[in-house]
């Protein structure tokens, strides 16, 4: 390569990666005083110093991170939201690192908080369940949350948490580039399509959400509650399969 060749080379490649970063200026707190408004005074008080000391984010969502277990032992102590302060364990995600899908819920519960996996407890070993009955098992998918941190008393997530931890959600998805995104249940789906429509009207159509087809199930609680949607619940697997199987990622090619 010539001198010239690599200097152009050198020079788009820092380009690149300042436009990279100029994506993410406000979680490198570059541009503008962080809002610490839903923070307790701790909390705030911990950003406070780290913004006057003139450090990064302790906890930023765009490294970007080389892996997934890069990605969650660098943010595993997070404070971003008031949900790190009553949590018990963080609960990242788990399964396969090259899975083709990615199934999303809403946020941990009680069985979750306390042993750090992603559903774990009745709902998620129904979903275990209903992935075996399509051929597939947990360890080929990946399964995490929107929020990492447990909502008191299981509420919905709030609107502040959201805004904090989507921002993992993007980074994971990112690092694990799958096929397809399928949501479970009607709070993961309206929170990720920012719509108040009910779940009937979002399943069994192909959505978008970060440029990845995005599917939408029951929540294994909510059939856990109602067995009558079971049947249905399976077909949407089979669906979902079937577009796996066939590579099909837009809406329009669903039948
Ligand atoms: S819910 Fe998300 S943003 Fe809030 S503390 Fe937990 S990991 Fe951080």
């Amino acid at each position: 390569m010539s001198a010239d060749s690599r200097a152009r080379s050198t020079k788009d490649t820092l380009i690149s990666y300042l436009e990279y970063l100029s994506h993410y200026e406000k979680d490198l707190y570059l541009d503008s005083t962080p809002d610490f408004s839903a923070l307790d005074a701790k909390q705030a008080a911990s950003h406070t110093e780290n913004s006057i000391s003139g450090s990064l984010d302790p906890y930023p969502a765009h490294a970007p991170y080389k892996s997934l277990a890069e990605m969650e032992s660098s943010i595993k102590g997070c404070l971003r939201c008031p949900l790190g302060s009553s949590r018990n364990k963080f609960v990242y995600g788990g399964g396969s690192s090259e899975a083709k899908v990615v199934f999303i819920g809403e946020a941990p519960g009680a069985e979750e908080d306390k042993r750090g996996i992603p559903f774990i407890g009745r709902a998620g070993k129904l979903l275990d369940h209903m992935l075996s009955e399509i051929g597939w098992s947990r360890d080929e998918v990946y399964i995490c949350n929107i929020l990492k941190c447990r909502p008191p008393n299981n509420r919905d997530p709030q609107p502040e948490e959201i805004a904090e931890c989507e921002l993992f959600l993007h980074e994971q998805l990112r690092i694990l580039n799958p096929q397809i995104l399928v949501a479970l249940g009607r709070v993961s789906a309206q929170t990720l399509l920012r719509t108040k429509a009910p779940l009937r009207d979002l399943r069994s159509r192909l959505h978008k959400y970060q440029d990845k087809p995005f599917w939408v199930t029951y929540h294994p609680a909510a059939l856990l509650r109602n067995q009558n949607l079971m049947p249905t619940a399976q077909q949407d697997l089979i669906t979902l399969k079937k577009m796996v199987e066939e590579g099909i990622t837009e809406p329009d090619s669903l039948i």
